[in-house]
């Protein structure tokens, strides 16, 4: 079995950075984006800290305005952006490991981050002084959440908490802003699950880890691409491709209600002995309504993981990469 060797940061030599950033009709700030970053690697080049080779690569999910010709011309004219153009939009988590997978082997660490600049780029130094110390992985954390409205807020809260229930190795507050050593991305390939959650399987990888605290900003422009609809539906993607925890809480609330069931009979064939009539369609009606809505949600819960299994067997390729910038 191949062994994984000592962190790349821990030579103490400056390290090769891609920045990963994931664009989805993004025409309206990805230039900017590039622009800071760029500037941002240029002062850690001049610390020391990064190779001036350093670079950018921008994965053009599939978008329907003009963010993949803003792509092209970045790379003409900087030099240091590297260009990925998928042949459709496979969402964000599949952008962000076409773009992890293709430069794993140029560059000594890969950080992802939006591309609309909300995640801060000033704490990228911390981040990479981490890898310099040996850290393998370092995850961003949000401190606050100002920025979102007020449900999303609500929303995040309600399933952080299901989700550390459910596995306590979730880090609160931890999106997709974070970097990781390329042997680490090694690893991270071999999870070939269909329904990847990056956010929980970069903690499953193990080796030390670190955290930076950072404000998240608002987007410099552009609109969101995660509605609450969205977002809903990516929390549970997420609980269910990661834990079975639901289909033990189905399991749960058979046992619940076989318990009342038991109840109710006993209860029945002590009112018969001792001379109570037992009536009352309405608690019958009652009873057959309850049964039947438990059972038709479990059958949904374990309808969405035959899904999940459909899915998986069928081994579809996560991205297609229809061009590139850069010829390779
Ligand atoms: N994104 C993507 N594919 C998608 C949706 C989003 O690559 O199908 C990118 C998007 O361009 C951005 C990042 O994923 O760089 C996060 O999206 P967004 O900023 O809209 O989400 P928010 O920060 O509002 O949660
Ligand atoms: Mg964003």
């Amino acid at each position: 079995m191949e062994q994984n060797g000592p962190a790349a940061g821990s030579t103490g030599r400056p390290l090769r950075v891609c920045l990963v950033l994931p664009c989805y009709n993004e025409e309206g700030v990805i230039t900017r984006t590039v622009e800071v970053l760029l500037q941002r690697l240029d002062r850690l080049a001049a610390q020391g800290s990064v190779t001036a080779d350093s670079y950018i690569c921008c994965v053009d999910d599939g978008s329907r305005d003009g963010t993949w010709e803003e792509i092209e011309r970045c790379a003409t004219t900087t030099g240091r952006v590297r260009g990925i153009k998928l042949s459709a939009n496979f969402g964000h988590p599949n952008a962000l490991i076409a773009g992890l997978f293709t430069n794993r082997t140029k560059a000594d660490i890969l950080i992802t981050m939006d591309a609309d600049l909300q995640d801060d780029v000033e704490v990228l130094d911390t981040m990479l002084r981490h890898h310099h110390e040996g850290k393998r992985v370092v995850y961003g954390v949000r401190l606050d959440r100002k920025v979102d409205v007020l449900p999303k807020r609500i929303g995040a809260e309600v399933f952080y908490r299901a989700m550390r229930m459910m596995n306590p190795r979730t880090i609160r507050g931890h999106a997709d802003f974070r970097s990781a050593d390329s042997r680490v991305i090694a690893d991270l390939e071999r999870f070939g699950e269909a329904n990847v959650y990056l956010r929980g399987i970069f903690p499953l990888i193990g080796y030390p880890t670190a955290e930076v605290h950072f404000v998240r900003k608002e987007r410099v422009a552009g609109v969101s691409k995660y509605p609450i609809r969205k977002l809903m539906s990516l929390a549970w993607e997420g609980i269910t491709s990661f834990t079975t925890t639901p289909l033990k809480m189905v399991f749960y609330a058979g046992l619940l209600t076989t318990a009342l069931a038991i109840g109710l009979g006993v209860w029945i064939v002590w009112a018969v002995f001792n001379d109570h009539p037992n009536q009352g369609w309405a608690s019958l009606a009652m009873l057959i309504v309850s049964f039947s809505a438990i059972n038709i949600m479990a059958m949904g819960v374990i309808g969405e993981y035959v899904g999940k299994i459909y899915k998986e067997v069928k081994h579809r390729p996560r991205f297609i990469i229809e061009t590139t910038t850069h010829g390779d």
